[in-house]
């Protein structure tokens, strides 16, 4: 969509101090393309950027809510910093809707294990990146938001790849005791049984839940990184959420450790209240991490790649961009040189 979106006077009020000026934003090629947004790589003063940019729904309903959406992600992101958390840049007023973050050049959990199959993450590696999620999402909670869609697509690696950040807050939202919260879609396979199954799975029931859904989803990403192995495999993801919330299925633990075990059965608990807090999911990873690290006599074993180069994200304009800026382009509008980048002003305006 061009042009400037109407303000509506019940939306939230970004603060002046994350907008951001269009005319120091360039565009890359694109990197992605999300159910709502296209991202893009980019260039803002002189650092590498993502830029998401909301995309027209068939429908003016379909539009606003998506609009929704990107706003509640803007708010939820300008309100809460960690390492673990996608760095919030800005975003541009009266311009398209825009959200301007770090750019994460490592790719997605969900891309970075399915290279590594059949082979699995090494404990210690595996407990590593638990453990970035668990101190991602106690930052979220403490801040009283509740994601709602933590699953390995949504969390993203550096470009060393040894760090984990969570990303889309698309259906984060804030947590308030006595609220009652419309049942969107996320994944079902990550999900909650208590997000979705009264009797029947109808879109825009209202029901109640609290923070500990994120701890679900949590010991579903956990028990990835424990197997590389997609939860509720062969099954569709309706057929999944049945199976969640009605025959009480859970993905297997065979082959993982007794500690573990105890650790993923409680956070996937039928009864949210029996779930543990990320605070407490933080200490018992830490505590798992430093027993195995105590008993190893050799330094950690690197994690068996096989033929496939990971570490080679797979965005040929990333490295254009790195390369024109190591080349030092000038990146201005209208300079021929800047090839594929166009400023985000002169583009969308
Ligand atoms: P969905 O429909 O899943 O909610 P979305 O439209 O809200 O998606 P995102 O999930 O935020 O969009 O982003 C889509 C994809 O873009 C991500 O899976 C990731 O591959 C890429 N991406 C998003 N942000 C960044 C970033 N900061 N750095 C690098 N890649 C990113």
């Amino acid at each position: 969509m061009k042009g400037s979106d109407p303000v509506l006077n019940d939306e939230p009020k970004i603060e002046d101090k994350w907008l951001i000026d269009p005319k120091l934003l360039y565009l890359g090629p694109k990197i992605a393309e999300g159910g709502h947004a296209k991202v893009y790589e980019g260039m803002y003063k002189a650092s590498s950027v993502a830029v998401k940019i909301l995309q027209s729904g068939s429908t003016a309903e379909e539009y606003a809510r998506r609009r929704e959406k990107f706003l509640r992600e803007i708010m939820t992101l300008s309100r809460v910093q960690h390492e673990n958390l996608i760095k919030f840049i800005g975003t541009c007023k009266d311009s398209n809707m825009v959200i301007v973050t770090e750019l994460l050049m490592g790719g997605s959990l969900k891309k970075f294990l399915r290279a590594l199959r059949p082979s699995c993450l090494d404990l210690e590696h595996a407990i590593c990146f638990a453990l970035d999620i668990s101190r991602a999402m106690e930052c979220l909670h403490a801040n009283g938001i509740i994601h709602r869609d933590l699953k390995p697509d949504n969390l993203l690696l550096t470009g060393d790849q040894k760090k984990l950040k969570l990303a889309d807050f698309g259906l984060a939202r804030e947590e308030t005791v006595t609220e009652m919260m419309t049942s969107e879609t996320g994944t079902y396979r990550w999900m909650a049984p208590e997000l979705y199954s009264t009797v029947t799975l109808r879109r825009g029931d209202k029901k109640h839940y609290n923070h500990k859904v994120d701890i679900y989803s949590f010991s579903i990403v956990l028990w990835e990184l424990l197997t590389n192995r997609t939860p509720f495999e062969g099954m569709s993801n309706l057929q999944a959420a049945y199976a969640a919330a009605f025959k009480k299925v859970r993905p297997s633990v065979d082959n993982i450790p007794e500690d573990l075990v105890a650790l993923l059965e409680s956070c996937w608990d039928e009864d949210p209240n029996c779930r543990p807090e990320f605070q407490q999911i933080t200490s018992i990873l830490l505590s798992f991490l430093s027993s195995l690290t105590s008993v190893k006599t050799t330094p950690p074993p690197v994690i068996e790649l096989g033929q496939t180069s990971y570490l080679q994200f797979d965005s040929p304009g990333t490295r254009h961009l790195m390369d024109r800026s190591r080349e030092g382009d000038e990146m201005k509008p209208g300079n021929s040189s800047n090839g594929i980048l166009g400023c985000f002003n002169e583009c969308f305006s």
